[in-house]
């Protein structure tokens, strides 16, 4: 065969079947089935797979097997890259059915295409619905905001969304997406990420197509810009942020945007923008607790096909608490584990072994030193860590370092007497502090922006 003849297709094909002799049925039908091939880059495939964790751990997993399967392919070592946001093909036909009930995932069972036809909106997931996203305390109010915006756009205009990394906001942002296409199939809707935003205003005026650009926009009904915190120390690209922004608020079109920031903790943020930003809705989202948690991993569970007890996914909830990212990623090591080596029963001592390097992980980000906490608090009031650490008792140095006490108790394990130590105070110095705190941040709504900026800061 010459070698222009040869597409993605045909590759994958061979290779699929190599793939299927050699791994065990579920393990292949788990990992490879639903994998797309999408087009041939000289000598790399571009295999389209649903979004990055699967990809991940294809790629810890699988990746000499994967290339094993893509060697010799006439002559040629193919080398592979994934493209997010393929959904499953859907091969649940009626003769698949009959023939091989079993081989459907449970995930491509429950893909759900909208009734009202076949559009999705572009770049967003199909799984990221309103229906997938379980709601706890930590995320009510976002889950209730995300909601009423799709359901009654401009509403809440625009609806800013914020909070830590891996805790479900762009899993919010992509479900507006999908409700309000749902409800009205012409609405126009533009999901972007703010670095999708950026490259394509780059893009547009290297290539002078900025009216495109604008248009693709502007000619919108809803805006959904994901992690607007990129627009940090970006003049440029503020000042046409801020006319898009006007452009479609003045039309009472819905924006809703994400960061991991409150708007004015965006560095070197116009206030213009600001303001902008907070003159709608503003709303948090915490990191999940230990129930919401637990029914995190009950509902993504079902999507496979392995069921794990409820020791094992209560072991995982208790022990990863950092995202919902983790979290996941935690469940699919298991799941992929006991599909591979075909076992039904995983036990929680199984589990700890597997998860080993995910668990030290978590335990890595999650041991914060006391030193990191005085140095983020002392940078945050703009003193001296000495200061901190001195007896000087004027408040803008008093309050500073009550702020940090605070923090070490809150996010450490360290006890009152440790933290009083490592203060070179005592322990009910450090008691009075971690009364007087959330005092200060009820009073005052500057400290309250203060000591959440720095939990999220040192969080992360
Ligand atoms: P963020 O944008 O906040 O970094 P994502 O929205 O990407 O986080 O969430 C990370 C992963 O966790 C996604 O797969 C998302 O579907 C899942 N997830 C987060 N929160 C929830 C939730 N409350 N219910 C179900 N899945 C969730
Ligand atoms: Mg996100």
């Amino acid at each position: 065969m010459r070698k222009e003849e040869i597409t993605a297709e045909i590759i994958w094909d061979e290779a699929a079947t190599r793939l299927q002799r050699q791994l065990h049925k579920t393990t292949y039908e788990q990992w490879f089935q639903n994998i797309l091939p999408v087009n041939l880059d000289g000598d790399v495939i571009v295999l389209g797979v649903s979004d990055d964790f699967f990809a991940d751990w294809l790629k810890d997993n699988f990746d000499d097997v994967l290339s094993d399967a893509l060697a010799s392919i006439d002559n040629i070592d193919y080398a592979y890259k994934f493209e997010y946001g393929h959904t499953p093909k859907k091969q649940f036909n009626a003769k698949a059915a009959s023939r091989e009930p079993a081989t459907t995932s449970a995930k491509s069972v429950k893909e759900k295409t909208p009734e009202t036809g076949n559009k999705r909106p572009v770049n967003c997931l199909s799984r990221h619905t309103f229906e997938n996203f379980v709601v706890g305390e930590e995320n009510r109010y976002a889950y209730t905001a995300a909601k009423t915006a799709a359901e009654n756009a401009g509403l809440y205009n625009p609806l800013y969304i914020y909070g830590g990394t891996g805790i479900g906001k762009t899993h919010l942002l992509q479900a507006v997406a999908h409700e309000s296409l749902e409800k009205n199939q012409k609405t126009r809707i533009k999901y972007t990420t703010c670095e999708e935003f950026l490259n394509s205003y780059v893009d547009s005026l290297r290539s002078k197509k900025h009216a495109d650009f604008r248009s693709s926009v502007r000619d919108v009904d809803i805006l959904l810009v994901d992690d607007v915190h990129m627009l940090a120390n970006k003049t440029q690209l503020q000042e046409e942020f801020f006319n898009t922004f006007n452009t479609l608020y003045n039309q009472n079109k819905q924006i809703i945007l994400t960061s991991d920031k409150q708007p004015c903790e965006i560095a070197g943020l116009e206030d213009r923008l600001v303001s902008r930003f907070e003159s709608g809705v503003t709303t948090e989202i915490n990191h999940p607790g230990f129930e919401t948690r637990l029914a995190i991993l009950k509902m993504m569970q079902e999507e496979h096909l392995v069921k794990l007890d409820d020791d094992v996914l209560q072991f995982i909830a208790v022990n990863i608490s950092s995202s919902v990212r983790r979290l996941k990623g935690a469940l699919l090591r298991l799941v992929a584990f006991a599909s591979a080596m075909s076992v039904s029963d995983i036990s929680v001592e199984k589990a700890e072994t597997l998860l080993r390097k995910l668990l030290e992980e978590e335990n890595a980000s999650k041991t914060i030193s006391l030193e990191s906490i005085q140095r983020a608090v002392a940078e945050h009031f703009d003193i001296r860590v000495n200061d901190i650490l001195s007896s000087k008792r004027p408040k803008n140095i008093a309050e500073p370092r009550m702020v940090a006490m605070f923090l070490c108790r809150k996010l450490t394990a360290f006890s009152y007497p440790e933290i009083g130590t490592a203060f070179g105070k005592n322990h009910a110095t450090v008691m009075n502090a971690c009364k007087k705190v959330p005092e200060l941040c009820s009073k005052s709504e500057n400290m309250r922006r203060s000591v959440s900026l720095l939990e999220r800061q040192l969080h992360n």
